[in-house]
């Protein structure tokens, strides 16, 4: 038997929604649902707060440091959806990881399918970004892979998700992952973003092993040291207050990361009951 793991929720915005009005308004309705559902007492200091499911939200960028202000003491931490590979210089237009921590963020969220296929991201850029997150202590990744509807129909699930894995961590030190558990892996299959269709539960659990299993590979560890470890996965694609239920209840499903459903805050807030 594994460890218990502390489950996780994160909220990814995408590019919604289109004012900054709109965000504060979701912003605050969050904080409102979660400081409510602790009795009216606020969290523990952040990621301090051992009881319950972690917290994350990933805003667009020009929203980040409302979000950061807004949810400050509500114990829901603020994400990136993405950052730049550079830590500082000459790269106009680019977001540097060390910014992102001294802002206040807590995650970065890297190597979403639609990085993937909209803006050309590959397995060695988001490599580049993930290492570059862990040079700054602090920092923790949400790292997504995932297969498509084609690879997951021609029985390719294991080998794409073990290529993007090796790629993404190619010359990260395990210790990180392993003993620091400085980086989540998000299963997010591409034919669930956004479809409505969603992994059944076994599907779900099917791919998470075949993540660990990767892992070990991938770190040169043994699966035991994978399993002991720190390392937390989550499923995406499509989940609702109804489907994350049954999600949740497989043994190697850490926490979900949600799309569409975190712009509603009840609902956000429902899937949160369902990873608690
Ligand atoms: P969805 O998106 O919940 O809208 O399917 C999930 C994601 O892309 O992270």
């Amino acid at each position: 038997n594994r460890p218990p793991r502390r489950p996780i929720v994160a909220g990814n915005w995408k590019l919604n929604p289109p004012t900054r009005s709109e965000a504060v308004t979701l912003l605050r309705l969050l904080v409102a649902n979660f400081v409510n559902h602790r009795d009216g007492n606020e969290y523990p200091d952040d990621d301090d707060a051992s009881d319950g499911p972690e917290v994350v939200i990933f805003p667009p960028l020009p929203y980040l440091s409302d979000a950061i202000r807004i949810l400050e003491g509500s114990g829901i931490l603020v994400g990136a959806q993405d950052c730049g590979m550079h830590d500082g210089g000459a790269y106009t237009g680019e977001v540097a990881p060390s910014m992102l921590l001294s802002m206040g963020c807590s995650y970065v969220l890297l190597g979403h399918s639609e990085r993937r296929v909209h803006f050309g991201e590959t397995d060695a850029s988001i490599n580049m970004a993930l290492r570059g997150c862990l040079d700054v202590p602090g920092l923790r990744v949400v790292l997504c892979v995932g297969e498509t509807l084609e690879e997951y129909e021609n029985g390719m699930l294991e080998r794409v998700i073990d290529e993007q894995l090796s790629g993404c961590l190619n010359n990260v030190d395990a210790s990180a992952i392993l003993r620091d558990g400085r980086v989540v892996i998000a299963y997010e299959p591409v034919w669930a973003i956004g479809t409505g269709l969603v992994a059944t539960p076994s599907q779900a659990q099917a791919a998470h092993a075949a993540i660990l299993n990767s892992l070990s590979r991938v770190l040169r560890c043994t699966a035991g040291e994978v399993s002991d470890g720190a390392i937390r996965i989550i499923y995406g694609g499509s989940v609702t207050p109804d489907t994350v239920l049954g999600i949740m209840d497989m043994p190697d499903v850490d926490g979900a990361l949600v799309g569409g459903a975190s712009l509603n805050a009840d609902s956000f807030t429902r899937i949160y009951d369902g990873t608690n």
